[in-house]
């Protein structure tokens, strides 16, 4: 290991090194939520941006993420393989690491992979079990768990430990910003009451074992009302707020050379054109995501 390391430094005269990464991923925080929300500790890192998420739910779209690639901007004019290519080239001013080029990336395709060789340690915390270890998603990770909670990134955070003697890359997945956007703690009987909402979030288990099977069996009748999307939107800023809070709190331990790439996976439907959530689901909201990234200020 140190002799990876010595090596990196080497490239850079011997005196820089290379940065952490941490990646975090609220999930399903749509953009327009996530530009209503106030955040003042991750706008130090950096504002924002638009982007577009490579697929419509969790699954996929972290795949891509753990492939290396981040939320797109859509360019138009040019070939996609050379917006891959520019893509991967990033990651040389992420980790401030000289000449990363794509070919560092194969035959794996993956992040991790690429990082373990450049001597990183790679450790991964989901909160989405869809995400959890069994799944292909912890290949090539030194540790990959699932969080103690579906929705407590200060939990998450609680359990880093950056090592000392190699740069350290974390992959987050936190699940305030998810169905049924509640807060740590929080539970259905906190909520304000909305009719018809309260059974649905009692039955937040049933839901995110089999989302699909679950919005299926409510009758049509049953669908949200305008009142109840707008109630669900506005919880969902609060828990993006909330992020940004736990956000804050994390920077100030963690060593000044970690780089942060922060996102969503997908965006939320809260009722356009009838639909509802995300997954199976074409509607340019729900791949419409925010994207920052940028140094520990
Ligand atoms: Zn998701």
């Amino acid at each position: 290991m140190a002799g990876i390391l010595d090596g990196i430094r080497n490239r850079f005269g011997g005196g820089s090194q290379p940065n952490n990464v941490v990646f975090i991923v609220f999930d399903s925080c749509r953009w327009d939520a996530y530009k209503d929300a106030r955040t003042p500790n991750l706008d130090r890192i950096a504002v924002a941006e638009p982007r577009f998420s490579y697929a419509s739910w969790t699954s996929p779209s972290h795949y891509t993420y753990l492939m290396g690639m981040v939320p797109h901007t859509s360019p138009k004019g040019v070939f996609a393989s050379n917006v891959y290519r520019d893509e991967f080239c990033q990651w040389s001013r992420r980790l401030n690491i000289p000449a990363v080029e794509f070919g560092a990336f194969i035959p794996q395709l993956s992040l991790p992979a690429f990082l373990k060789a450049q001597g990183y340690y790679c450790e991964g915390q989901v909160s989405l079990p869809v995400l959890n270890p069994e799944t292909s998603m912890s290949a090539n990770f030194d540790t990959y768990k699932l969080a103690p909670s579906h929705n407590d990134l200060q939990a998450i955070f609680d359990r880093l430990e950056f090592k000392s003697d190699r740069p350290n890359f974390f992959f987050i997945n936190t699940g305030e910003t998810h169905y049924p956007y509640l807060l740590p703690g929080e539970t259905a009987e906190d909520l304000p009451h909305l009719s018809g909402v309260h059974g649905v979030f009692k039955s937040l288990d049933e839901f995110l074992k089999n989302p699909g099977e679950f919005l299926e069996d409510r009758k049509e009748d049953e669908f949200f009302t305008p009142q109840q999307f707008r109630a669900f939107y506005d919880k969902q800023v609060v828990c993006a707020e909330h992020l940004d809070a736990v956000v804050g709190r994390f920077l100030e331990r963690c060593p000044k050379n970690t780089y942060f790439l922060i996102m969503s996976d997908h965006g939320e439907l809260f009722g356009e054109e009838g639909y509802f959530g995300h997954g199976p689901i074409f509607h340019e909201k729900v791949f419409e995501v925010f994207f920052l990234e940028g140094m520990r200020p």
